[in-house]
C-alpha cells in the first residue's frame, strides 16, 4: 500500500481567476491516481483536523508570531496577498491543515518505514520566517523537518527539493539547524533569484545545485550522480523529505526545463535506494497533465 494524505478542504484555498497555483492542480492529480492501474494500492488518508491539533505550535517552529497573525488577518479580511501569494477567506485554515498533513506524513513514514505522499496546497518552500511569497504561506517542508527533530527526536533529517525553483524559505529556516540538511536543484536564473552554489549554510548543511534554463535528463542525471546522491548518502538520513515540485517538466508554463515523467521516476528510484523513509510533499507544477503524470510516476515507482 501507498499512503496519500489529502482532503477536499485543500481545494478551498482560492487564489482567484487564472492563478497558476489553483485547486484544479489537486483535482487533476487525484483523478489521475484514481484511474491508475495501481489505484487499488492507494490508501487515502485525511489529515488531522486543525480543531484537533492546534497548529500554532507547529507554525512557531518556523515562523514569527507576526507572520502567523498576518495570515489570519489577511484571510479574515477576505482577499489579500503576500507578493504573488493570494489569501482568501479559507486560506488560513487550509494552509494550517496542509501543515498538519505534512506532519502526519512524517509520523506515518517513521512509523511504517515506507514512503508517503502529501497532496496538499498551498505549497510552502518559498515561505520565509516572517513573510509569505511565491504562492506559499507556511513553510511546510521546514516545519515537517523541525518537527521530526524536535518532537520525534531524529538527529539526521534531509530535505531534497526538486521543484524547479529554489526553496529560499526552506533554506532560510533550516540553515541554522545542525540536524537538518537541505539540497535544492533549480533553474538559474529564475524566481526567486536565490540558491547560489556558494550558499552552504551555517553547518555546511546546504547544497544548492543551480542548473541552466533548458536543462533536461542528461544534466539532471549528472547532477544527481555527482552531487545530489553522494550528498544524500553522506547525510545517512533517518528521514528524507522531498519538496516534490513538477515544474521542471518540459510542458510547464512557468519554467524552461525539459524533464519528463520518467525522469521523476528515476529520481524517486535513486532516493528509495538510499532510504524507504521518504515523505514526498507537493510544491509546484503548473501544467495540469504534466503535474499529474509526474506525481503518478513518482508513486508508481514507490509501489514497484
Ligand atoms: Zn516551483
Amino acid at each position: 500500500m501507498f499512503s496519500i494524505f489529502y482532503s477536499d478542504r485543500f481545494l478551498d484555498h482560492d487564489t482567484g481567476d487564472d492563478h497558476p497555483e489553483c485547486a484544479a492542480r489537486l483535482t487533476a492529480i487525484k483523478t489521475k491516481l484514481e484511474r491508475a492501474t495501481f489505484a487499488d494500492q492507494l490508501e487515502w488518508l485525511v489529515p488531522t483536523p486543525i480543531e484537533v491539533r492546534p497548529v500554532n505550535d507547529l507554525l512557531l517552529l518556523a515562523h514569527t508570531t507576526q507572520h502567523i497573525a498576518r495570515v489570519t488577518e489577511f484571510a479574515a479580511s477576505g482577499n489579500s496577498s503576500f507578493e504573488s501569494t493570494s489569501v482568501s477567506a479559507a486560506s488560513d485554515d487550509v494552509a494550517r491543515l496542509a501543515v498538519n498533513a505534512w506532519v502526519d506524513g512524517v509520523d506515518q513514514v517513521i512509523t511504517k518505514n515506507r514512503p508517503a505522499f502529501v497532496l496538499a496546497r498551498p505549497p510552502g518552500h518559498h515561505a520565509l520566517p516572517d513573510e509569505g511569497m511565491g504562492f506559499c504561506l507556511f513553510a511546510n517542508a521546514a516545519i515537517a523537518a523541525i518537527y521530526a527533530v524536535e518532537h520525534l527526536g531524529l538527529s539526521r533529517v534531509s530535505i531534497l527539493d526538486w521543484d524547479v525553483h529554489h526553496g529560499n524559505g526552506t533554506q532560510a529556516i533550516v540553515e541554522t539547524h545542525s540536524k537538518i540538511r537541505y539540497c535544492s536543484l533549480h533553474q538559474s536564473p529564475a524566481y526567486p533569484m536565490t540558491g547560489g552554489a556558494s550558499e552552504t549554510g551555517q553547518f555546511g548543511n546546504i547544497l544548492n545545485v543551480p542548473l541552466q534554463p533548458g536543462s533536461g535528463s542528461e544534466v539532471y542525471n549528472a547532477a544527481f550522480e555527482l552531487q545530489v546522491l553522494p550528498w544524500l548518502r553522506s547525510g545517512n538520513p533517518e528521514l528524507l523529505i522531498i519538496s516534490a515540485g513538477y515544474d521542471a517538466m518540459a510542458v510547464d508554463p512557468l519554467a524552461r526545463m525539459q524533464l519528463k515523467a520518467d525522469d521523476y521516476g528515476r529520481f524517486t528510484k535513486w532516493c528509495l535506494d538510499i532510504t524507504p523513509r521518504i515523505l514526498f510533499g507537493l510544491e509546484g507544477g503548473y501544467d495540469l497533465d504534466g503535474l499529474a503524470m509526474g506525481v503518478a510516476r513518482t508513486i508508481e515507482t514507490c509501489l514497484n
